[in-house]
């Protein structure tokens, strides 16, 4: 018999669920190809676990998720860590409140992040989720720190789980890995509906206060307690 020491069973644990949630990036139709992914903060210690690079989603397994340090350095896995992982470690190192990550090109958001342009606050469930604009950070070359800085100083600056980096695409953030697909799927569902709305009119701004008062409500006493 195999006795699991709880840190066995934490990772076990975090390669189970970043690869469960990639599922969820091919369910809501986030992401074509290859091109998207999941990672997870492991708690107490100073590493990720991440999507393998270039692996197809109906390919991917707990045992080929990647362990990485917070500089993006493999500490276990036989795969190459994804492309985006630098830009995640980056996230992790500078955000410690954030225990997963979340990057797509999905194609209303990236239509937005296209054209620069932040996401208005016109619907209630922007409020709720977002706490405002889905925000744009800014241009940046992947293969050094520059995203992951864009990432961080953006959403700082803001109530938002998810940038859209511009003529790039969204990254998410959360609590959980989980919660960062949502803020994913979520800035999708909106980018699409504001998209839709604006092609018959202008839509209506929610006012400041009212933004406040659906976010605080959202964050704090909204669902199963
Ligand atoms: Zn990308």
């Amino acid at each position: 018999m195999t006795v699991l020491t709880d840190v066995d069973a934490t990772f076990r644990r975090l390669r189970e669920e970043v690869c469960r949630l990639h599922a969820e990036l091919t369910r809501y139709e986030l992401v074509v190809w290859t091109a998207g992914n999941v990672s997870a903060r492991v708690p107490d210690r100073d590493l990720l676990v991440i999507k393998p690079s270039g692996v197809a989603y109906d390919q991917l397994t707990p045992d080929n998720m990647v362990v990485c340090d917070l500089f993006g350095t493999v500490v276990d896995g036989d795969h190459a860590p994804s492309s985006d992982t630098d830009a995640q470690a980056y996230v992790y190192r500078h955000m410690p409140h954030v225990g997963g990550v979340v990057h797509t090109h999905s194609t209303y958001a990236t239509a937005w992040a296209a054209r620069g342009e932040p996401i208005p606050c016109v619907l209630t469930m922007m409020a709720d989720e977002f706490g405002g604009d889905v925000p744009v950070g800014p241009f940046a070359l992947i293969g050094d720190d520059s995203i992951g800085r864009g990432i961080v100083q953006t959403l700082s600056q803001s109530r938002s789980p998810a940038v859209l980096m511009r003529n790039h695409g969204v990254f998410s953030i959360g609590r959980t890995a989980r919660a960062a697909v949502k803020a994913a799927v979520m800035c999708e569902d909106v980018a699409r509906t504001v998209h839709i709305a604006r092609q018959l009119g202008q839509p209506l701004p929610i006012a400041e206060q009212h933004i406040d008062s659906l976010y605080d409500r959202y964050q704090n006493v909204y669902g199963q307690r």
